[in-house]
């Protein structure tokens, strides 16, 4: 088994543990983990991403942000390249929640490329979970959602992949449409 596999592995066994208690917001009550797996997944089967640093910095992406994992736990696993693409897509949480929000378009320029993929792949994942396994949200603030959503994709710039800037595009577009019917 090549190391990036076996690394890859432990990347997703780390994240199933950090993430073990947790569940996604919504009615359903999924576990947390299905998100990061299933941000990596739209890397690799929308964006044709094959990096593996990539793949493994998006399942790892809400470990330091939402769990008590650490930066010297990630780069001592991991590497200091996986741990830096999941510190640029990580919020600082000392920050107030609106300031977090806005900062993610603020920053979202200056983003390194790989950071950019995790991000497009996250915004894709979120948006298209508030259409169907919607949380319990009112319909305006769902689409204020999608709204913020787009702006922090318009904000990376473009040119970062097209599948996948084509896949948010549509997952917008029908997000918007299902809710002004909704
Ligand atoms: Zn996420």
């Amino acid at each position: 088994m090549s190391l990036n596999f076996s690394l890859f592995i432990t990347a997703l066994d780390f994240a199933a543990e950090k993430h073990k208690l947790q569940k996604r917001k919504g009615k359903a009550s999924i576990p947390y983990i299905n998100h990061p797996i299933k941000v990596a997944k739209i890397l690799s089967e929308v964006g044709l991403v094959t990096e593996v640093n990539v793949l493994m910095a998006a399942l790892l992406h809400d470990t330091i942000e939402d769990t008590e994992a650490t930066t010297e736990e990630l780069d001592f696993l991991f590497g200091k390249e996986v741990t830096s693409i999941v510190l640029e897509v990580t919020d600082d949480k000392t920050m107030e929640w609106q300031s977090r929000k806005d900062y993610q378009i603020v920053k979202a320029p200056n983003l390194s490329r790989e950071a950019k993929l995790v991000k497009l792949a996250d915004k894709i994942c979120n948006i298209t979970d508030i259409v169907n396994e919607p949380p319990d949200w009112s319909a305006e603030r769902k689409r204020k959602y999608l709204v913020w959503a787009k702006k922090v994709v318009d904000a990376l710039g473009g040119n970062v992949n097209q599948h996948l800037e084509e896949r948010f595009a549509e997952q917008y577009q029908m997000g918007i449409e299902v809710l002004k019917e909704g």
